[in-house]
């Protein structure tokens, strides 16, 4: 965890001196992973540049509507002068066309906002204050005071939206709202970046919550759940990209860490952490081999899910203890 002060100017001039530029996120794909990637691709395009911008993953279904999602692309096969990694805590995060454009690329520059981001790359625009990786994407088209097209406006606002639950999480502030004011006057939609992510989903979600409730548990102020691969099956789904399960959960008055354990294939489980203010979940992720923030964070470990509840549940209560 040690990486620079913001580089701005480093940043812009290697931005300046490239042409051909490459522009990767997280593995996973949420909101703001694909906000802030395409607010980078979209300005660097409008600035006259050769980019392309890659996530190994599918968009999710849900992000479809975001323009210009469609062009992002899962692989790549050429040389760039410059890689843009966004909203990506470590280098294993960026997948395979991370590693590849690590090999391909002269110079890496590093946009992120999780504290804990390992200070991979050549260039650090790392802000752990910034509520989504979009409002540091914000801080840079202003630092070059480049044009912001609407479109660029609204995914970086999808990726504020998404990242801040809709400007509730406790990281939000007046500058949160200050710059999602200056997307609104570029034209950008609230009310219907949240109709389109906070409060949309399918019934098969509901179907899911309905399977994996019953295994839902308070335990001394930790509260967890279990989400099995044969609940997902049932539910008519093929993949789970819903987080917004652990974020209900921490809404629970007597809780102050919320878990939510998903069964993998390949005996892993993934996992999801959020707390109530003052209590570390990113430390506790980062000592797992994840990451995220101090409130909301994750992991991928090896184990069944039996296994790795006995192993992790204990610390989650030494959180709390500690919190
Ligand atoms: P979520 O629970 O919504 O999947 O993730 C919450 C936060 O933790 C996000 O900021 C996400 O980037 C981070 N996170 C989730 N899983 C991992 C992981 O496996 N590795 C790292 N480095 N960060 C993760
Ligand atoms: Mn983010």
């Amino acid at each position: 965890m040690s990486y620079k002060m913001p580089q701005w100017d480093d940043a812009a001039s290697a931005i300046h001196n490239a042409q051909t530029i490459l522009v990767v996120s997280h593995i996973s794909p949420d909101g703001d992973a694909i906000g802030s990637l395409l607010g980078m691709t979209t300005t660097l395009k409008a600035l006259g540049k050769t980019v392309v911008g890659a996530i190994d993953d599918e968009i999710p279904n849900y992000l479809a509507f975001v323009p210009q999602s469609d062009t992002i692309v899962q692989t790549v096969n050429d040389e760039f002068d410059l890689m843009i990694s966004v909203d990506a805590s470590d280098e294993e995060r960026t997948g395979n066309v991370g590693d590849y454009g690590r090999a391909h690329s002269k110079t890496v520059i590093n946009l992120d906002h999780h504290p804990t981001n390992t200070g991979f790359g050549d260039i650090h625009l790392v802000v752990p204050t910034a509520v989504s990786a979009c409002e540091i994407v914000f801080d840079l088209i202003n630092h070059m005071g480049l044009d912001m097209s609407e479109d660029t406006a609204y995914v970086l606002l999808v990726g504020m939206v998404t990242d801040t639950l809709g400007f509730r999480v406790d990281s939000t502030t007046a500058r949160t709202l200050a710059v999602a004011q200056a997307l609104m006057e570029k034209n950008a939609p609230l009310p219907q970046v949240i109709g389109r992510t906070l409060n949309s989903k399918d019934y098969e979600n509901v179907k899911l919550w309905k399977a994996v409730y019953p295994s839902v548990q308070l335990d001394d102020q930790v509260i967890y759940g279990t989400i099995t691969l044969k609940d997902v099956e049932s539910a008519g789904l093929d993949k789970v990209y819903d987080g917004g399960l652990v974020s209900h959960l921490i809404t629970v008055n007597q809780a102050r860490v919320s878990v939510v354990f998903k069964e993998q294939l390949n005996n892993q489980v993934e996992i999801s952490f959020r707390s109530k203010k003052g209590y570390d979940v990113g430390s506790l992720a980062f000592s797992l081999g994840g990451g995220g923030h101090t409130q909301a964070s994750g992991c991928t470990v090896n184990g069944t899910l039996d296994e790795v509840k006995a192993r992790v549940l204990p610390m989650a209560h030494q959180v709390v203890t500690e919190g």
